[in-house]
């Protein structure tokens, strides 16, 4: 019998965990190695019940105190503490480490699984943000593979496989354009945190969703794309695609433009990563042209979404730009969904926090790690307003 791939799904309680929890339920041949959780344990614990994972890990010292180890499966052995992720992602039984914990805190653990030369599926696209070159740099050392999760990247990285690099001309990303794309500058001074919690096409964690109304998210996707492809902001283009069908597409030298579609579901972007080189069946939902047969794009109107000028000046400038916006970012959109400030004032601290910041073009990981504290400390000047 061929031996199964073990999978370490880091953020197994979030919405691209669950997902992933999904996959491996509609897959043979792979199976959960290690879950991590931060808050949610009771979820975390329902989980190691079903799935018999060798390691759980809850990375939340107060939250892992209220597991009761007697209701884990046996051989299912207990882990917190800040080396706990660490020893999991290190384990030379794991295969394929899901990066699916929000934000800088996913930095570390994406930062060791490709230190240690594992395939990377990686959903958080804020380490890339924050330390796109110093990852891409340390998977091409260590040998680790670094496949996209994020669904536009999955696309990219399948569209792309239909020629060779240097016929690459551009790389086509779609964006839904979120809960707001038709409203006028006085409708988005009035957002509330329910309406920007409301996306149309999407069902993802709260950071992500609110990104998604700003358009950060698109932003964050741009800088992605330039370090996951190594291909110039330039060659990277947005478009508004409402359906949330067509992924992204890749245009190559000819003319041709490739596509891939599917409903807007992360389930088939989480298993392509799994399963790469090899496709299967699996449970993925199936798109059905049929009932969806209008297929709009549009370009982004960029004095309504000011942040995708953001994501194209930090890919451009790389440097130190990346790591200051993903903090900004992550620190305003925590002060919006707690009302400290408006939701127009999110895209306006990146900016300004931005600009203020002592940019350096070679930095190590050490100056981004200090320049995320300071951005996150400049946002407090902002709900002290
Ligand atoms: P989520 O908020 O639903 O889940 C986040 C997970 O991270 C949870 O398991 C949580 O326990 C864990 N976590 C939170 N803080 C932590 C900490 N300090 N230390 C350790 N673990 C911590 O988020 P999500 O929507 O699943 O997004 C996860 C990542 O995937 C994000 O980087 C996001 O940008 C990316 N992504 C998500 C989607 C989507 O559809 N949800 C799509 C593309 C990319
Ligand atoms: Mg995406």
């Amino acid at each position: 019998m061929a031996k199964l791939s073990n999978i370490a799904v880091l953020g197994s309680t979030g919405s691209i965990g669950r997902s992933a929890l999904d996959v491996l339920r509609g897959l043979s041949g792979y199976q959960a190695f290690g879950l991590t959780g931060h808050q949610q344990v009771d979820l975390l614990v329902e989980q190691a019940c079903e799935l018999s994972p060798r390691f759980v890990v809850a990375t939340e010292p107060e939250a892992a105190a209220e597991i009761d180890a007697a209701k884990l499966p046996a051989n299912c052995e207990l882990l917190s503490g800040p080396k706990a992720i660490e020893q999991l992602v290190s384990h030379e039984a794991v295969d394929t480490v899901l990066a699916a914990i929000v934000g800088r805190a996913g930095l570390e653990s994406t930062w060791q699984a490709v230190a240690h030369g594992k395939r990377v599926a990686l959903a958080n696209k804020e380490t890339l943000v924050l330390a796109g070159q110093q990852i891409m740099e340390l998977a091409a050392t260590a040998g680790a593979e670094i496949l996209p999760v994020d669904s536009e990247h999955s696309a990219i990285f399948q569209c792309i496989q239909s020629g060779n690099r240097q016929e690459v001309s551009k790389l086509i990303l779609t964006a839904s354009g979120g809960p707001f794309l038709d409203f006028d500058t006085a409708q988005m001074n009035c957002v509330t945190v329910e309406q920007a919690l409301a996306h149309p096409t999407w069902s993802m964690g709260k950071k992500i969703t609110i990104d998604s109304a700003t358009m950060m998210n698109k932003a964050l996707e741009v800088v992605e794309a330039r370090w996951l492809f190594d291909v110039p902001p330039e060659q990277i283009e947005v478009m508004i695609h409402p359906q949330s069908i067509i992924h992204s597409m890749v245009e190559f030298c000819d003319g041709s433009v490739v596509s891939q579609m599917g409903p807007p579901d992360m389930k088939l972007p989480i298993q392509y990563a799994m399963t790469y080189p090899d496709r299967a069946a699996g449970n993925c939902p199936r798109f059905n042209f049929a009932e969806c047969h209008h297929l709009e794009l549009r370009p982004p109107d960029l004095e309504q979404f000011p942040a995708l000028r953001l994501g194209y000046e930090v890919a451009r400038n790389g440097g130190t730009s990346g790591a200051v916006l993903n903090a900004a970012n992550e620190a305003a959109v925590d002060a919006f969904l707690n009302h400290q400030i408006s939701f127009c004032d999110i895209v306006v601290a990146c900016r300004e926090i931005l600009d203020n910041h002592n940019f350096e073009a070679n930095p190590n990981l050490e100056t981004l790690l200090g320049l995320d504290i300071w951005a996150r400390q400049e946002i407090n000047k902002w709900t002290a307003c």
